[in-house]
């Protein structure tokens, strides 16, 4: 039976866990920067699965390795080598400049895993196991505990208390809430380069600089969060080699697969070196044939496709019409961002105006209750950017 879009969102209803508020739309298929749902309607992508799809869809070379590799090989387990995730991490490793890789199903895990290796480093100086972590207000780091336990939005972990505990929290950019937080017992100070979920808040260079020179000074490892604002969508590969600081242990996932579930952390030689071991961490799917190959095809396309520049160029155009609107309406308070991950700062809360969008065929977040988040695919064009702000100003 071929239902309508209305009797496929109350067949979901009724099975799925309600923990969404989904937009009242059943979508089917994407090319380039346009989804289309079932019924046919298209629209214009600005939120590409959350920052995921950057290629745009139905990118051909992308989907006949993963058709290749799915005649081939879709999984073994990580007891045994398998070439794509081994060119994959070569990969992954140049495009980073980081030295060890580990891939995860989802960023949460990377995030998981990046905090087990820091606390394995610090264990294995000291043979104590009380240490602590500094993580940062506003900050979104995934849902599972431990992940949950370093994100600083009280509301997403209230109800799931107590956490991993021995997490501190500071304020991102305020280096002196930073060094309230410091003991002797801090092993990692983590954040995101720049915050996606919590408001698109960007760290600023001599915040980095002096968190760097802090862990440098007392052999705390610098971990950043890359799974959002990492893979090309500030403008380099990975928005800390903008300001030359470079983490100890870095998470990436998100777009680095395009769609294909695969996070990875990584790690400087270094911690690669001092911390985890055999038997200290593993995954049944992760790094498996079917993810290497998304992560090798990806990254082979960022460069051929010189996705970098794109992002630069189009990234300046978006900011300069997203400042313009900015300048134009009393109620939008101010951009904040870099490259193609930008934010809408309104006075109120946005709900209305994404709805609004997605009827006119715009597909936009937020990012908090008052922002609009801008996180499209990096292949759009200048024409793409005038085409969403043309629906978004006929929603204000
Ligand atoms: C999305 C996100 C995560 C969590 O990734 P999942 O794949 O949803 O587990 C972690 N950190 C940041 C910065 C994110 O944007």
């Amino acid at each position: 039976m071929i239902m309508d879009m209305q009797q496929y969102i109350e067949e979901a209803e009724k099975a799925l866990l309600h923990t969404y508020n989904r937009y009242q739309v059943v979508l089917d298929r994407g090319d380039g920067v346009y989804l289309y749902d079932i019924e046919g309607k298209k629209y214009l992508d600005f939120c590409a699965g959350i920052a995921v799809f950057a290629l745009g869809y139905n990118n051909k070379r992308y989907n006949d390795a993963l058709k290749a590799q799915i005649d081939k090989l879709i999984h073994t387990s990580n007891y045994y080598y398998n070439v794509p995730a081994i060119e994959a991490a070569g990969k992954l490793k140049k495009a980073s400049g980081m030295d060890r890789v580990f891939f995860t199903n989802s960023g949460a895990e990377a995030v998981e895993g990046a905090i087990k290796a820091a606390r394995k480093y610090a264990y294995l100086k000291d043979g104590t196991t009380d240490h602590e972590i500094i993580a940062m207000e506003h900050s979104f780091h995934g849902r599972t505990m431990g992940a949950l336990s370093v994100t600083g939005n009280p509301k997403y972990r209230e109800a799931f208390e107590p956490g991993i505990g021995n997490i501190r929290f500071a304020e991102m950019n305020d280096f002196d809430s930073v060094m309230r937080q410091v003991t002797y017992k801090t092993c990692a100070i983590l954040f995101e380069t720049v915050q996606g979920e919590g408001g698109i808040y960007p760290a600023q260079e001599e915040f980095l600089k002096r968190v760097r020179a802090l862990c440098d000074e007392r052999d705390i490892l610098l971990i950043l969060d890359e799974i959002q604002c990492g893979m090309g969508r500030s403008g380099f590969m990975y928005a800390w080699q903008k300001y030359g600081v470079k983490p100890d242990i870095m998470t990436t996932a998100k777009a680095l697969g395009c769609g294909v579930p695969v996070g990875a952390f990584l790690m400087t030689e270094h911690v690669g070196s001092h911390s985890l071991v055999s038997g200290d961490h593993g995954t049944t799917y992760g790094g498996n044939p079917l993810a290497g190959a998304a992560v090798g095809v990806v990254l082979d396309l960022f460069e051929e496709n010189h996705i970098l520049e794109n992002v630069n160029q189009v990234g300046a155009y978006l900011e300069e019409k997203l400042d313009e609107l900015a300048r134009k309406y009393e109620f939008i308070v101010e951009r904040r961002g870099v490259g193609l991950l930008q934010g809408l700062v309104f006075d109120r809360p946005v709900g209305e105006v994404i709805a609004k969008a997605l009827d006119g065929g715009l597909i936009l977040i937020n990012a908090g209750a008052n922002i609009i988040r801008f996180v499209p695919p990096l292949v759009i064009s200048r024409e793409n950017v005038d085409e969403m702000v043309e629906i978004l100003e006929s929603c204000l």
